[in-house]
């Protein structure tokens, strides 16, 4: 498996989820996609970037997704999923203007990102269409997620 690290803003290592990298039934092999330690508090991943970001952040449903934007040299951090979204998150990003939020375009994706917005009034979902962030990297590169961050500020 995939190990990936959750660091504190220090780059102190605070837990490690893990991801499955076989193309198979993953409940088959009594694992899920995605496996975090038993009893492990819900996280932000890559808090650093909350530290370091400027008036704006980017909030992505998956940590690979987080590690794009990253690339493309944006400040980002992950929640895995919309459950995960924790009050104490919405105190953690209430201090920028602008969060932009890239949920999956799916109905999970819609929920997470619908769950966000009406947390943050800074808060406004990237409509992506052609996948998640990873899918539209892998088949664009970098300029189809930049475009879609200039859509949204004209
Ligand atoms: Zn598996």
């Amino acid at each position: 498996m995939l190990a990936i690290p959750y660091l504190d803003r220090a780059d102190a290592p605070l837990t490690v989820r893990f991801r499955c990298l076989e193309d198979h039934d993953h409940r088959a092999h009594f694992h899920g996609k995605y496996n975090t330690i038993k009893d492990d508090p819900p996280r932000m991943y890559g808090v650093g970037d909350v530290h370091q970001a400027g008036d704006t952040i980017d909030v992505t449903e998956g940590e690979l997704d987080r590690i794009i934007l990253r690339k493309l040299g944006l400040h980002a951090v992950a929640i895995p999923g919309a459950a995960l979204w924790q009050g104490r998150h919405r105190r953690m990003l209430a201090g920028f203007n602008r969060v932009r939020v890239w949920g999956d375009p799916d109905d999970a994706g819609a929920e997470f990102t619908a769950r966000i917005c009406r947390a943050l009034r800074s808060a406004k979902g990237v409509r992506l269409r052609d996948g998640d962030v990873t899918d539209t990297y892998m088949q664009g590169g970098a300029q189809p997620l930049l475009n879609l961050i200039k859509e949204d500020s004209q």
